[in-house]
């Protein structure tokens, strides 16, 4: 979608700081950290939201959570813990039209969420 700010990045048309990308999924950095590690992590097909998840896109999903404990490992927070978002709708805050999962670490994090 030209349109999708984050299909834009996926693409390269929008520059990103991209820390993986390939075929099914792309990693960058987010541009407002709310922690020292903040990563999203969006397949690069156009799905809005977790709402538009079907049966096909299971594995993908998957991936993306994979590629989040892979990145982890790599920023240095696996051990440490970190936190995996995904922001639904508007009660969530769900800000960008394009699922992405937040890779969140470096810092203890609250819970419940405010
Ligand atoms: P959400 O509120 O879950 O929809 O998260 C959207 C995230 O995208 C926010 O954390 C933003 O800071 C981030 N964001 C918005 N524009 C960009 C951009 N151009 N590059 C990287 N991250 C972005």
């Amino acid at each position: 979608m030209s349109d999708c700010l984050f299909c834009r990045i996926v693409s390269g048309e929008v520059p990103g700081s991209v820390v993986y990308h390939d075929e099914q999924v792309t990693a960058f950095r987010d541009i407002r950290p709310q922690a020292p590690t903040h990563i999203l992590i969006v397949p690069n097909v156009h799905l809005t939201s977790t709402e538009e998840v079907r049966p096909e896109h299971i594995s993908l999903m998957g991936r993306l959570i994979q590629l989040a404990s892979e990145l982890a490992r790599q920023e240095g927070i696996a051990a440490s813990g970190y936190r995996l978002v995904l922001n639904t709708g508007p009660d969530a805050g769900q800000s960008v039209g394009h699922i992405h999962l937040h890779l969140l670490g470096g810092r203890r994090f609250g819970w419940p969420p405010g």
